[in-house]
């Protein structure tokens, strides 16, 4: 038997910081955060290699006091924590006076350091967890954290990270986290020389969800704003062409803290279906404010996860107040815009792994950002916050950005900073077009392309209708309508006997309740029979046997005959029933169709959520036909 022997320092300290930085973008969120923690109104991160070579932090915060420097460095040190009942809350805030001692652990560190009011900084160099040098220097205020070679001492540990892309992704996601949860902060990311993202930290959300995803997307995202059951909502949910083939594009953000939700994901998806295409999820950037008491933060800081006091209350507010927010007045308030003259198609990304699962969500993002607009450009900001060295200003490039050209509208805007304010992607706030506000505007109906979209000439627009996917919206809402009025079922005239197996006959028996819910009476009728008085309406159909053992076999399987079956039954059949697209119509049937989708106000998309109308503007077709430039 081995004696037991206290473990030296320097292997504790390995083996916490295995915990606190498994990758480099561990070392960015905690070195972040910091700067958070000290006051910084700018922070810039630059990495290479992914970040194991080389990661800087900069900000523009408080700076550490020249006596406090070795502290910081001390597993357990920390400025933060002050009583131990506060353990509790400071715990999920990750104040836990150990990041700086883990990564110093098992990398190079310079920090770089000057409180406001001091003539001189310092310079403080750990390696491996071992203090080197204290010096004077001469630096901004702030404090700038380089570390270089992470996990040089620990051979296991580099093993495991992955290609310098994929590694570089995940900062990438730690900050679009940072700036989506922190509008008020400027970040930059910089990795290998470009610029990922620039946030204006001008307070606004929207000039965040800019930096992260472009004017396109922010210009089809719809703003969400209410309260309800005592949380407040405000942010941005994609619906239509900013449907996501994940969910790794929804952010939630609790009072202000990151966290992952199915819950809150779900809500969101409910309110959007429809909205967007089946398969495709709702981007979303949302952030809720409610009571401390009401959220329960997994402890572990990592985890992410959340649970809430009251889940009903939360999940109906938010599906209630993100349905509000994409409700449109009708079908032609917002057609998808059919764009012919855009000058540059969007570029290609720079990085795409080929591993799509594994591929963070930052890297694949960039698929979908269009072409760069370097508006985000605070150069005092900028000044302010680059080391004395490191001055010379690094252009600001969108990593997707054709270079040259980049670099000339750079330094154009930075004559004039007021420039990108006022080109600021304001559009999705903007008042939604004034379609069919309250006269009714002549629609000429042209005729129809290819047996399936409906011509419409329309204020200044040519209108383009899926004459499918039109019935079936109609026919689908007339049918929920329909089954949602009668669904106490209808009485029959005689009865109907049904036979029913003994397993069947028990789950009747239990769920006699839920039956009559959605319009079975039923009642027993000797061994092997029931008596059926009532059968629900379902599409103006009374339904019968069939039906009933339908019901009855889920019920018998544990699930409940749900909304959502209901739901989808009725979508089937409307699907069905609606005319097909290369089908010809009659100009009355056209004319019947366009009448109802606009007078009925319907959601405009079909219930698998394809848009049902496309405009081409006059100014597009103007443009493409140079009459206009
Ligand atoms: P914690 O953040 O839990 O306090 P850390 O190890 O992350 O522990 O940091 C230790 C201490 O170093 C902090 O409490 C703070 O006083 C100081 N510090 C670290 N980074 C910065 C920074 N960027 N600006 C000012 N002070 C900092
Ligand atoms: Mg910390």
């Amino acid at each position: 038997m081995n004696r037991i022997l206290r473990l030296s320092d320097e292997v504790i300290g390995k083996i916490a910081a295995g915990e606190v930085v498994e990758r480099p973008s561990a070392a960015v969120k905690e070195l972040v955060e910091n700067s958070l923690d000290a006051g910084a109104s700018a922070v810039t991160v630059e990495i290479r290699g992914g970040g194991a070579d080389y990661l800087r932090v900069t900000d523009n915060g408080s700076g550490i006091p020249a006596q406090d420097i070795r502290m910081a460095f001390e597993r357990h040190a920390t400025s933060k924590l002050v009583t131990a009942q506060q353990l509790a809350s400071v715990a999920t805030l990750g104040f836990r006076g150990e990041a700086l001692a883990s990564i110093a652990a098992v990398a190079r560190v310079t920090c770089t350091t000057r409180t406001a009011g001091n003539e001189t900084g310092i310079r403080a160099v750990n390696e491996g967890g071992q203090l080197l040098s204290v010096s004077e220097a001469a630096c901004p205020e702030g404090t700038s954290f380089v570390v270089r070679d992470l996990f040089f001492n620990a051979p296991v540990r580099l093993k495991f990270l992955k290609k310098p892309g994929t590694e570089a992704g995940y900062v990438a996601d730690v900050m679009m986290r940072m700036i989506l949860s922190r509008p008020d902060v400027s970040f930059r990311l910089i990795s290998d020389g470009k610029t990922v993202y620039h946030s204006a930290g001008d307070g606004k959300l929207e000039s965040a969800v800019f930096a992260i995803y472009g004017s396109e997307m922010l210009r089809s995202m719809r703003k969400v704003e209410g309260n309800e059951n005592g949380l407040v909502l405000k942010g941005y949910v994609g619906i239509g062409e900013s449907g996501r083939s994940s969910r790794s594009n929804q952010s939630f953000f609790i009072n202000g803290r990151y966290l992952r939700s199915p819950l809150l994901s779900s809500a969101v998806e409910e309110a959007c279906r429809e909205r967007v295409m089946i398969g495709k999820y709702p981007a979303c950037v949302l952030h809720i404010t409610m009571p401390y008491e009401q959220v329960d933060v997994n402890v572990h800081p990592n985890k992410l996860e959340v649970r809430f006091a009251n889940e009903a209350g939360v999940s109906s507010a938010v599906e209630n107040l993100v349905r509000d927010a994409i409700r449109d007045r009708d079908a032609l308030e917002r057609p998808v815009p059919m764009i012919l003259t855009e000058e540059a198609a969007p570029k290609a990304p720079s990085v795409v792994t080929k591993d799509r699962e594994a591929a963070p969500v930052a890297q694949v993002q960039r698929v979908f950002r269009e072409e760069a607009s370097p508006k985000a450009v605070l150069a005092e900001a900028e000044a302010a916050q680059q080391p004395a060295e490191e001055k010379a200003p690094i252009p600001i490039v969108r990593s997707d950005a054709p270079q040259a050209e980049t670099a000339a509208r750079t330094v154009a805007l930075r004559e004039e900073p007021a420039a990108w304010q006022a080109a600021a992607p304001l559009a999705a706030e903007q008042e939604p077009m004034p379609f069919l506000k309250e006269e009714k505007k002549p629609m000429k109906i042209i005729g129809t392309a290819f047996n399936t979209y409906i011509l419409i000439e329309y204020e200044n627009q040519l209108l383009m209708v899926d004459q499918h996917a039109v019935h079936e919206r109609l026919l689908f809402d007339e049918m929920m309508r329909r089954y949602d009025t009668q669904s106490a079922g209808q009485q029959l005239l005689f009865p109907l006997l049904v036979s029913v197996t003994r397993r069947e006959q028990q789950v009747l028996e239990e769920n006699r309740e839920s039956l009559e819910r959605i319009g079975f009476s039923v009642e027993p009728f000797g061994e092997a029979e029931v008596s059926v008085h009532s059968v629900p309406m379902v599409m103006g159909e009374p339904q019968t046997k069939a039906f009933l053992h339908e019901v009855l076999d889920q019920l018998a399987e544990g699930r409940a005959y749900t909304a959502e079956k209901r739901r989808s039954a009725i979508l089937q059949t409307a699907c069905k029933h609606a005319v097909k697209g290369g089908e010809a119509l009659s100009e009355d049937v056209l004319r019947d169709l366009v009448t109802r989708m606009v007078e009925q106000r319907v959601t405009p998309t079909c219930p698998h959520g394809r848009p049902l109308v496309v405009s081409l503007t006059r100014t597009e077709l103007d443009k493409k036909f140079r009459r206009i430039q």
